[in-house]
This record gives structure tokens, sequence and C-alpha cells, in this order.
């Protein structure tokens, strides 16, 4: 594919690995359904291709944020349940009930503009109702849930809408022992109560993201929505390997230019590093605007040639230094930024420890010129 040969430094997604964690995740979730969460260019991995992988491999439901994710879903051919949830007021629901989408609402507002949208289109929209149980995000909070409840069911009776969920996010899923998890499942109880015992046939209440699909079981209920763990990466630490997921992206490419620099020498920006020694040097040609943090030096490192090296100085727009440490591979050697780990090279989660944040941001962010290749 594109980049393949080339000195461009790729995104390689290997998509056999989204196959097997949706595999994977599904089997491990029964009875409850497994959603794919694809948005944000699926975690950096591509959403068109994970979203299709994520279908070969059975997934019921992909979860979006967009509406414009949700419409660029369909418009490639997928045609499965999908879930979006991020609305504005003032948001035209036209397209996506147009288009078959779940849609997630908060307010009666909203009900009532997603079926008036429906009966001008002459079509039933899916609505999941959404609780705030606690992340004080998006979702109606208890006072307002009678309110909610009543819209949903007056334009189901009217013919225009369908409830089909309830649902909630939650606040610390990646923390076993955060009591709030247990007071937000008691919160959840109560809404479903609250939607059933005003008529509602729910068909799906959903709380867990990955790391409370594996940690949590009795949250799982219905349907359990996973992003980061479709990506083979760790929810919560140790989550992955235990049950066998498989990361999916590596980040590789060729060393621009190797060389030498005396004892003394600063090296990038501001000089913030100075060898201390006569010092072989390569090249990455990957930079902040590609989506490396200007902030993962010092601590952040790159494979090449069989080990990791440390980055030196500041992270460039569009290149970064690495120490070779005595080596002296050709330039047009192989760098790896960042991938599985299995041949040493650095992960998402010691990319995220360099720089102070968690995996999800350090996936989610590489773009920029970087050529995504799927295989
Ligand atoms: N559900 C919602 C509402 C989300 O916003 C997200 C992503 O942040 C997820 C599920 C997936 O979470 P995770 O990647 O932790 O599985």
């Amino acid at each position: 594919g594109p980049g393949a040969a080339g000195a461009r430094a790729e995104i390689v997604v290997d998509l056999d690995a989204i196959e097997h964690n949706t595999r994977v995740l599904s089997a491990l979730v029964a009875p409850a359904a497994f959603m794919a969460v694809v948005k944000a260019d699926a975690y950096g991995h591509g959403m068109l291709e994970v979203a299709a992988a994520a279908r070969r491999a059975g997934a019921p439901w992909l979860g979006v944020a967009t509406a414009e994710e949700a419409l660029t879903l369909r418009a490639d051919g997928d045609t499965g349940r999908l879930l979006c949830w991020v609305f504005a007021p003032g948001d035209d629901y036209t397209a996506v009930l147009d288009a078959d989408v779940d849609v997630a609402v908060y307010t009666p507002a909203q009900v009532a503009q997603v079926a008036e949208t429906a009966e001008r289109l002459g079509c039933v929209a899916r609505v999941h109702l959404k609780i705030d149980t606690g992340l004080s995000r998006g979702g109606a909070r208890e006072p307002e849930w009678p309110a909610l409840v009543a819209a949903a069911k007056k334009a189901q009776d009217a013919g225009s809408l369908h409830a089909v969920g309830v649902w909630s996010h939650l606040v610390a899923s990646d923390e076993p022992e955060n009591p709030v998890t247990d007071l937000q499942a008691a919160v959840f109880d109560r809404a479903v109560a609250v939607a059933e015992q005003a008529g509602l046939a729910l068909e799906v209440r959903h709380v867990a993201n990955s790391a409370a699909a594996v940690l949590r079981p009795e949250l799982r209920h219905d349907l359990v929505r996973c992003g980061i763990a479709l990506y083979g990466l760790d929810a919560a630490p140790g989550v992955m390997p235990a049950i066998g997921l498989r990361p999916a992206m590596t980040v590789r490419g060729r060393l621009a230019m190797v060389k030498e620099i005396p004892a003394g020498q600063g090296v990038s920006y501001g000089h913030a590093w100075t060898a201390g020694r006569a010092t072989t040097l390569g090249l990455v040609p990957v930079g902040y605007a590609d989506g490396i943090p200007r902030a993962a030096s010092p601590g952040a490192e790159v494979w090449v040639d069989g080990r990791r090296r440390p980055v030196r100085g500041k992270v460039c727009m569009d290149q970064i230094v690495v120490d070779l440490e005595g080596d002296t591979p050709a330039a047009g050697s192989e760098f790896v930024l960042l991938g599985p780990g299995t041949h040493g090279e650095p992960t998402a989660d010691d990319w995220a420890a360099a720089i102070g944040t968690i995996n999800y941001e350090v996936v989610s962010r590489l773009g920029g010129r970087l050529v995504r290749r799927h295989v």
C-alpha cells in the first residue's frame, strides 16, 4: 500500500488484531452485546477500516460521538446498528435519522425535536435516554428523569419514536476499588426502573466501557461499549494481557539521517539536552504536527536497530532526535515509535507514561502527515 516501501512514517494497523479483539470481547461479555466504539477515527486507527473489521468479526453495534462520524460510516455502506451520542441544541437530526442511526437524547426538548424530525421523515427514531449517574457530563440528572421519560413515552405513543435504550457512562471504571462505580450502578438501576415503570419496553441498558466490561461483569447489562480494549490497549493496568487482547497499532518509518556530534554540542530547540560525550544521533521524521506531544522528551524512547533509544532535546514540528548510544545504524534504518511491544519497542502505555497522559490520548492524537496502512 501507500507508504509501504517509502521513507514516510506510517501508522500500520493490524486488522486481524481488531477482529481478534472483537471476538475475544464479544465472547467474554455474552450474552450482553458488543459495541465497537470507533469515534475519533477509531482512536487514531482509521474509522472505516476498523469498523469493517469489527463487523466482520460479528460486532452488532458501532458507537460514535458525532453525527458526521455516523454519516461517514453510512456513506461507506455500513448498515448495522449504530449509536451516535453527542448532539447540541439546534442540531438537525434529519440526516442521522434518515440514515437509520440510533441517537442519544438528554432532554425533553431533544426528544420533541427528534420526534418531530422522524414524523416529518415518516420514520420511527430509535433513542437511548442518557442518564447522568455522576460523571456530570451529558445526561439527565435524577430530578429530570420523570420529564425525560414522559416526553419519550408521549412520542412513542404517538408512533414517531422508540425509546430503545437507557444508558450512562462511568467515572472511574479503571479503578476497580473506587466506590463511585457502585454509587453510579445504583443510580442507573433507579433510572432503568423509572423508565420501565413509565411503560418503556427497553431493548438495551448500557453503562460499561472497556474496563467495566472486563472488571465488573455485573455491569454488562445488555450491551457494552468498548473502545480502548478493541484496539488491544490496556483499559486498566493488567486487563489487556489477562484476556489476550492484541494491540493493533504500530507507528514506524525510516531514519532520515544519522550523524555524529562532539561532546558539548546541544541538541534541538533551546539546546534542552547537551551531549556529554561524542554521540551518534538518529533523525526520526515525525513531530508534534503528527501528534507526538512536545512534552514527550525527556523520557520517551524510540526503537531503532534492536533496542530502545532515548529521545534527546525538544520534539520539533516534523522531527525527533534520538540518541543511538554508540551504535551506528545507517540512515534509512527502521524505527518504531510505538507498537505492541513484542519486539521490545515502546508501547502506547510507555509513551503515555513519558508524557504524563493515558494511552487513549497517545493513539487518538496521532495523525498529521502519517500515512495509515491497514494490514
Ligand atoms: N462510551 C462512551 C460514552 C464513551 O465516550 C467512550 C469513550 O470514551 C466509550 C464508551 C469507550 O470507552 P473505552 O475506550 O474506555 O472502552
